[in-house]
């Protein structure tokens, strides 16, 4: 069949139309045999789908084909849409999206992110970073588990590609010691979330959520018994590496479907991330990296508080606090402690930070608000206390003074009672203990000024393997 000029450019008009309206997935299963950019935005995959289609690159056979794949996908989504229609409780967006559908010329800009439930197809959700991962690439944008129907039960089938350089990080950075369970280093991270734009993200797992990627059942965190009457028991909010089911090969995509339950009011995402995993030595190093806040700052600090407190009416002149790690019982070795909170109280970094790779709660152990992993800080006035040749090996605790100094506490039965305000120290959640001028100068034995550098404290390992794992 010989064709016009006019009604080439008129079909090119139509198609062109059609392929604005495509969903991302569409465009994946689309493009899946030809070179196109993985990563990239719902609009750069269109314009792919169009080059080709204008282009010399491919023949005229294959060009059919692709008219044939958008054709199709577009019937499909317009079904979706009409049957969402004729449901009784069919929202006002979906009628809009339906009128615009079929009484105006093709509008993408104003009507194409919204698809038949109201919500669009890959919002501009971010999710929250998580420490213990280096993002290096996005697999599969954020995207909506777009309900089909009114129905409970929903399913959908998303994909990734992997590039030919991803597929090697991820095989070359595999440890397979044990061939029945190989350890990847660099991991396809499955993420879900809430459709929400308006913060960065927690995980969150919808209800009921099942996930196979590439026809694998993949196991997902335990879901958290509760006692609340009435309520569900939710999973706990965690990346899940999916890396054993992929397919580590750039030339076959990768198939994840997943079922779960729609909520009322809520809608929930899916995104894909190829990640580094990081160990909490790692962490350790980019904090010591970092650098440690200058011992100036606490001292500052200290004369603050000391001051702050002059009005009152009792008149403190001294703080005391404890040099034992509130996690390990033990004397800290790298005393930190988050710029979000209000206290002085250090903790041990290396252990927050095994304790949180076991299970990320990332909760201050003095105060119990968030200290996320960005806003630790090692605190140098400590680590100097820490190293000071003043320090006796039984001196757990210290004094700290308004001129910002410090200095050990004196007797044994001090020495007991500071077990007691060691205790103290964890549950008070806003300051020190603070200690009040009727103590006796004399108390105190030495009065250094946090330079001195030695005697290295000794760090004996917690068996973190005592803590509760909800993962197991
Ligand atoms: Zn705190």
């Amino acid at each position: 069949m010989k064709r016009t000029r006019q009604s080439d450019k008129k079909d090119d008009e139509s198609i062109k139309k059609k392929v604005e309206f495509l969903r991302v997935i569409d465009l994946h299963s689309i493009l899946a045999v030809y070179k196109y950019p993985k990563n990239s935005r719902k609009d750069a995959l269109q314009a792919r789908v169009l080059q080709l289609l204008k282009g010399r690159e491919i023949s005229e056979t294959q060009k059919q084909e692709i008219r044939k794949q958008v054709e199709k996908s577009f019937d499909k989504i317009q079904a979706l849409a009409r049957q969402r229609s004729k449901t009784p409780e069919n929202n006002e967006i979906s009628s809009m999206y339906q009128q615009q559908f079929n009484a105006t010329p093709l509008t993408p800009h104003n009507v194409a992110p919204f698809i038949t439930s109201g919500f669009p197809i890959q919002p501009d959700v971010k999710l929250k970073r998580l420490a213990f991962y280096d993002v290096l690439g996005t697999l599969l944008q954020p995207s909506t588990l777009m309900p089909a129907s009114q129905a409970r039960q929903q399913e959908g089938t998303y994909y990734f590609h992997l590039t030919p350089q991803q597929a090697t990080d991820i095989a070359m950075n595999r440890d397979v010691r044990n061939p029945a369970k190989p350890e990847y280093l660099i991991q396809v991270q499955l993420r879900f979330c809430l459709l929400e734009t308006t913060s960065e993200q927690e995980d969150c797992f919808p209800p009921n959520v099942q996930v196979k990627v590439n026809g694998k059942l993949c196991q997902l965190p335990n879901p958290i018994a509760t006692n609340k009457p009435g309520v569900e028991p939710r999973r706990p909010p965690r990346p899940v590496n999916i890396t054993p089911h992929v397919k580590i090969s750039p030339t076959v995509a990768n198939v994840i479907h997943v079922q779960w339950q729609t909520e009322f009011n809520r809608a929930f995402v899916i995104s894909c991330y190829l990640v580094r995993k990081l160990t909490s030595d790692c962490l350790l190093q980019r904090m010591k990296t970092k650098g440690s806040k200058p011992s100036e700052y606490t001292r500052g600090l200290i004369k603050e508080k000391l001051k702050e407190d002059a009005d009152c009416e009792i008149a403190t002149t001294m703080l005391r606090v404890s040099l034992i790690c509130p996690l390990g019982k033990m004397r800290m070795t790298t005393p930190c402690r988050a710029s979000t909170c209000m206290h002085l109280q250090c903790f041990d970094a290396s252990l927050y930070l095994q304790m949180n790779e076991r299970k990320p709660t990332w909760n201050c152990p003095v105060c119990d608000k968030p200290a996320l992993y960005e806003n630790l800080v090692i605190d140098g006035y400590f680590q100097e206390v820490i190293g000071s040749q003043k320090l006796g090996l039984d001196d757990n605790e210290i004094q700290l003074h308004k001129d910002g100094e410090w200095s050990t506490l004196d007797t044994k039965e001090e020495a007991k009672e500071q077990v007691k305000s060691v205790q103290k120290v964890e549950i008070i959640s806003d300051d020190l203990e603070v200690v009040t001028d009727d103590l006796p100068k004399s108390n105190s034995k030495s009065s250094a000024s946090a330079t001195g550098t030695a005697a290295k404290p000794n760090a004996d390992t917690v068996d973190l393997t005592l803590d509760s794992d909800d993962e197991k």
